[in-house]
């Protein structure tokens, strides 16, 4: 799915989400299978799976499309990646297969993930800061104690989550909470992402908020890299 720049209306990277096209029951969502993968321990080899091909598909997206700065990818992480050790090392091995510039990924990692191994967390992100890496908290504001935990990571983005977004334009205290957050990041040097876009008065509310990128169905619905490709070549601006 697209993440669009509100300075410039241009998309400038991309989140991968996975599909599964099961043989007879169709497409099955990530929130029915994920969590099965992760209990049966398969979730290992599906997210380095993931992770490749995200990085495969971005170096050709850069490739066919080059842009100062480059365009990124944005992949989740689930909790039981994020605590392997080797996971950094996993990364190295992907980044120079597919011969990707570190700070062009960005993992995105739940907030109750960091939350519930807040020492391990400590050590594992700086590791992967270290390798250039961009780290971003996803579904910012579902938990508690985020406040504390902004200031304690090495994130380079903040991702709003949708709950938020959906609601800032019908109920202000919605939109209270989005500006602290906006504030907040931008006064840790970090940059928004808000999620969930569907209305153009949720984008024009975002950009008077200074939030510098948005991801939703108003600029694009997840889509299947080739579309991508033909997206890109229009180049849409919103
Ligand atoms: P997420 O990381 O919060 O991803 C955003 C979800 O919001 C995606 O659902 C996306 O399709 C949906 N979305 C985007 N724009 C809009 C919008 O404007 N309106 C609405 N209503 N929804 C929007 P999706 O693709 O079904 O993924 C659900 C969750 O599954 C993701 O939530 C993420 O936690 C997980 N997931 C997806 N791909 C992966 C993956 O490769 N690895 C892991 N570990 N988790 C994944
Ligand atoms: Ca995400
Ligand atoms: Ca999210």
């Amino acid at each position: 799915q697209p993440i669009v720049s509100l300075g410039s209306g241009e998309i400038e990277g991309f989140e991968a989400l996975l599909r599964w096209h099961h043989p007879s029951r169709g497409a099955i969502s990530p929130t029915e299978f994920i969590p099965i993968a992760e209990e049966s321990g398969y979730i290992n080899s599906i997210g380095l799976w993931t992770l490749r091909e995200a990085c495969k598909q971005l170096r050709n997206l850069q490739k066919r499309f080059p842009r100062k700065p480059p365009l990124f990818m944005s992949v989740n992480l689930s909790g039981v990646q994020f605590l392997r050790a080797d996971l950094g090392t996993k990364i190295d091995q992907v980044l120079r297969e597919t011969g990707l510039r570190p700070e062009t990924l960005k993992l995105e990692i739940t907030e109750s993930v960091i939350m519930e191994h807040a020492e391990y967390s400590d050590q594992m992100l700086n590791q992967l800061k270290q390798q250039q890496i961009r780290i971003a908290i996803d579904d910012f504001g579902t938990g508690y104690a985020s406040m504390s935990y902004l200031r304690r990571f090495p994130f380079d983005t903040v991702k709003v989550d949708q709950s938020f977004v959906r609601r800032m334009s019908l109920d202000p205290e919605s939109a209270v909470i989005v500006k602290t957050i906006i504030d907040m990041a931008h006064n840790l040097a970090m940059d928004v992402v808000a999620e969930g876009v569907e209305q153009p008065e949720q984008c024009e509310l975002l950009r008077g908020l200074n939030c510098e990128s948005a991801q939703g169905f108003l600029f694009a619905r997840p889509c299947e890299a080739a579309a991508l490709e033909s997206m890109l070549g229009t180049q849409p601006k919103w």
